[in-house]
């Protein structure tokens, strides 16, 4: 069994205290079993060697429902362990084996296979998601652990997996310009877009859950845009962040639509998404004044993917309309 991740994976640290969109903050967190039984433990017996203050807060922060513990959020929807200074109580008293395995994990994401377990970084970390948009070069996948166990991949994984990796091909061609990219790849998978405007577009995201009303603000302050009206050479500096956007979706994504044999709208899927950061990204662009771009550009797109990817449900909407 191999363990296989984007080469960019283990460059990752959390910034913590420096950023600006904390994952504590927002998310109710489930509990699992082992963890839930640890810090079950520590409240019946309550070892000398940990503060008891941390003890009762452990016990208060915990709630239940049904068959399933979970952090209760705290005032501004904190994650009671989460400190003033945006540091976690918990690591800072237990020690960080102690977490849960969502804090443990995130932000990364797993794909499994016959053979391979793919890990990869989710872009709703702001971290996450500056390491992957600058990163200069293209992007590769890399094993990053081997027990030599021999598998073997079925068809279907195999024709998944080099589907996928036609795809990177694709859109990593630097010698074409980026929109031409794109379409290639939606020609490979068999799809065209349906046609609507950006506006039309925009009502369709709006129409989704919604986790931040400024999500919801963005997209009607640029809802009219007219993307056939923007110079998009204007954003060819910004094509490798593009680039690694649509690498990043199909490296998550591609092959379990071809496995579920939806390709051609895991493709669509793609397009639509970059199409939309895209002309969001245009329309800020055209109205600010001195701002950083790249800022910009990585806050549009760890907004996008809070709102859109990290929600099924959002997810099923969207396929369902491609
Ligand atoms: S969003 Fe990313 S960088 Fe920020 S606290 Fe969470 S894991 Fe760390």
């Amino acid at each position: 069994m191999k363990l296989i991740a984007p080469d960019y994976y283990t460059d990752f640290r959390c910034i913590a205290d420096k950023c600006k969109h904390n994952c504590c903050i927002g998310w109710e967190i489930d509990i699992d079993e082992y963890t839930r039984s640890y810090y079950e433990e520590i409240i019946s017996a309550k070892p000398a060697e940990i503060p008891s203050s941390f003890i009762n807060r452990l016990s208060e922060g915990i709630s239940y429902s049904d068959d399933t513990a979970y952090f209760r959020l705290a005032e501004n929807e904190r994650c009671p362990f989460l400190n003033k200074n945006n540091l976690c109580d918990i690591i800072l008293t237990l020690g960080e084996d102690s977490l849960c395995s969502i804090c443990t994990d995130h932000p990364r994401f797993r794909n499994y296979f016959t053979d391979r377990t793919e890990v990869g970084l989710g872009l709703c970390c702001e971290e996450a998601a500056r390491l992957i948009l600058l990163k200069p070069d293209k992007t590769e996948l890399c094993v990053l652990g081997d027990d030599k166990e021999a598998q073997t991949l079925g068809d279907d994984e195999q024709k998944a997996i080099y589907m996928r990796s036609t795809v990177f091909e694709i859109m990593q061609d630097r010698s074409i310009p980026f929109e031409i990219r794109l379409r290639k790849m939606t020609d490979y998978c068999g799809i065209t877009l349906p046609q609507k405007s950006h506006a039309e577009w925009t009502d369709i995201f709006l129409s989704l859950e919604r986790l931040d009303d400024k999500w919801g603000e963005l997209l009607t302050k640029y809802r009219d845009f007219a993307p056939d009206e923007f110079d998009f050479t204007k954003l060819e500096s910004f094509d490798a962040c593009f680039e690694q956007l649509t690498v990043y979706l199909a490296f998550r994504y591609f092959s379990d639509g071809v496995l579920q044999n939806t390709a051609g709208k895991t493709a669509a899927f793609i397009a639509l998404c970059c199409n939309m950061i895209r002309n969001l990204f245009a329309a800020i662009m055209l109205s600010a004044v001195s701002s950083d771009l790249s800022d910009m550009l990585i806050e549009i797109v760890r907004m996008f993917s809070a709102e859109v990817e990290y929600s099924d449900c959002n997810i099923e909407q969207l396929m369902s309309v491609l």
